[in-house]
């Protein structure tokens, strides 16, 4: 098969990094998480990690120019010559306009509202304050889901469910990539 290039999309609490991270274990080719990089470099006691630390626990978005070239660096890594899952990037048009990565695959994880919220409360990781959920939650439909409109007209959008159990939503992805 030839290298994929696979894209994991949906709001906060779709089960998107789990989905990912199976994913690409079967694939054999790396995930690259964008909040994964920014969670760990918040954890630098000054400098930037605070910076980083501040914007993650308001649940707002790190400046594209910063986040577009981790990515980009990132991605032209060897480990990524063949194929990678992205989860988390790009979150909105600019970020796609800077750099975008040309998927073959835009993996749609479709979760209503109330059961984002539902698991987003149960989950308790440190940047999941009531107001930092809501903003992220806002942030996203505002800015990333137009993004889904985009990869539809270029025909590499698959819709999936997201909601059931994780090895059952997995079994649905490996079949439609
Ligand atoms: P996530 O784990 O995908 O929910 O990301 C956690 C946090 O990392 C987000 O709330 C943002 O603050 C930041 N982040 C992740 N990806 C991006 C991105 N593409 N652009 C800007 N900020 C991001």
């Amino acid at each position: 098969m030839n290298p994929l290039k696979i894209l994991m999309i949906g709001p906060q609490g779709s089960g998107k990094s789990t989905q990912s991270k199976l994913l690409a274990e079967s694939l054999k080719i790396p995930v690259i998480s964008t909040g994964e990089i920014f969670r760990k470099l918040s954890k630098e006691r000054v400098g930037f990690g605070q910076i980083i630390r501040t914007i993650l626990e308001e649940g707002r978005l790190v400046d594209d120019q910063t986040t577009y070239t981790i990515v980009e660096d990132r991605l032209n890594q060897s480990d990524c010559r063949k194929g990678f899952v992205v989860d988390g990037y790009p979150r909105n048009i600019e970020q796609l306009r800077l750099f975008d990565p040309h998927f073959d695959r835009v993996i749609y994880l479709d979760v209503p509202e109330q059961e984002l919220i539902r698991r987003l409360m149960e989950r308790g990781r440190s940047d999941d304050t009531d107001e930092s959920v809501k903003r992220r939650l806002e942030l996203y439909y505002q800015q990333t889901q137009p993004l889904l409109e985009y990869y539809k007209k270029q025909r590499i959008l698959i819709e999936i469910s997201g909601m059931g159990d994780i090895q059952t939503i997995q079994d649905e992805i490996k079949k439609r990539i």
